[in-house]
């Protein structure tokens, strides 16, 4: 069929997570299938008051176009934040502030990518960064994730055996699966990376959400040539979009110019506000109440599942971020699975479409945790443990 449509567009999917929200935002439905950090949390008086300090002393420069790379102060903070949290030495000049991650993500794509070159991803892997590259139309290269993080021999496998470019992960607390890489594997990736010249893409966007268990190195202080991204998306609110990318200067350079030909600059104004909001009050604290809240949603879900769902369901216990991953008995698909939920007006996002090939993952499912609260947990995962037995019986 002749299509004035660019090629690129054949082969990006819908979002199918965005579907899915479209019916799951019903009142009654309970949903675990979003990725929706807790609105409640949001520190809306303090970004007030931060909002309107910058409009009222300095609204001339908030509301005026500003520079590609961003607020200086604003990558101030982020470099000195990595330098006393992660012990990164990363200049300001290595940051730029971008419209969230997922711009981020479409940012390196654009630089790097030419159509058909290889890029290492995860399986299950996070779908904006699959939908964000397919624009670019590259060949993905799967390796999957075990309960420690990245298969390090498959990953050998596939780089010896291609001339991949990328290597994207999310290390810590990954969405979907809630994974996060044991230090011996951010070791081993990295070396494995460094042996075959590999560029590692390390998405960080739930590092700060650790409610268990100990910190772990990110990739990038193993690993100098790592592009690191970050989001102030779960730590403060996503609507304001803004994250940021890590890189080194040659690699900057480029991105500068695919930032400036997207967008000329991330939204100043909302540049302003979280910086201000920054300066104004203790992140710190606010990160910490946020993890109490997860903490505890994530605890009471894994005690319900392990009260109510059937034998032969495994799932994971993640020590932060936003997702529980859960597998069915092989055979049994998750898709059949959220046909039964939804009609008992319980939704969860299935697994298939974290995976790039056709009917991979489909026993797999994704269950958020961070944006219900106990009682609807319980009943969500009763009534869902209902339809697995139905399914499994
Ligand atoms: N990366 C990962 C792993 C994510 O889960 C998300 C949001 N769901 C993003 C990037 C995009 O986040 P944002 O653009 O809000 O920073």
């Amino acid at each position: 069929m002749v299509t004035i449509f660019a090629d690129r567009m054949e082969n990006t999917r819908k979002s199918f997570i965005r579907e899915i929200l479209k019916v799951t935002q019903q009142p009654e439905i309970i949903s675990f299938a979003g990725g929706l950090p807790n609105s409640a949390l949001f520190p809306a008086e303090e970004l007030a008051a931060a909002a309107a300090k910058v409009m009222s002393e300095d609204a001339a420069n908030v509301l005026q176009y500003s520079t590609t790379e961003g607020y200086l102060p604003l990558r101030e903070f982020i470099a000195r934040r990595y330098l006393e949290k992660n012990g990164l030495e990363i200049s300001p000049s290595e940051i730029l502030i971008t419209n969230g991650s997922q711009q981020s993500l479409d940012l390196i794509a654009k630089v790097f990518l030419n159509k058909g070159d290889n890029v290492v991803i995860e399986i299950p892997g996070y779908l904006g960064a699959i939908q964000s590259f397919s624009i670019f139309e590259p060949e993905f290269l799967e390796v999957p994730l075990l309960d420690d993080g990245i298969d390090i021999d498959i990953l050998d496998k596939t780089l010896s055996e291609s001339d991949a470019k990328l290597f994207y992960t999310v290390p810590t607390f990954q969405n979907p699966s809630g994974i996060t890489y044991s230090q011996e594997k951010r070791v081993g990736a990295a070396r494995i990376l460094e042996k075959h010249r590999v560029v590692c893409v390390e998405d960080n966007a739930y590092g700060e959400l650790r409610f268990a268990g100990e910190d772990v190195p990110t990739i990038r202080n193993y690993l100098e040539n790592t592009i690191l991204m970050g989001s102030f998306s779960k730590i403060i609110a996503p609507g304001l979009r803004l994250g940021w990318i890590c890189a080194n200067s040659p690699i900057m350079e480029k991105l500068l110019i695919a930032k400036q030909a997207a967008d000329l600059h991330s939204n100043y104004l909302s540049q302003r506000i979280i910086c201000q909001y920054l300066m104004d009050n203790d992140i710190d604290e606010h990160i910490l109440k946020i993890k109490d809240a997860y903490g505890s949603r994530r605890d009471y879900m894994v005690d319900m599942m392990a009260r109510y769902f059937p034998e032969g369901i495994s799932y994971t216990k993640p020590e932060g971020g936003m997702f529980v991953w859960v597998t069915l008995p092989e055979g049994v698909s998750s898709m059949d699975l959220f046909d039964l939920a939804i009609k008992e007006n319980v939704a969860f996002v299935p697994g298939s479409p974290f995976y790039t090939t056709e009917g991979a993952g489909d026993n797999t499912l994704r269950l958020n945790f961070s944006n219900s609260d106990p009682d609807e947990i319980e009943e969500g995962i009763r009534r869902l443990a209902v339809c697995m037995k139905k399914l499994t019986s």
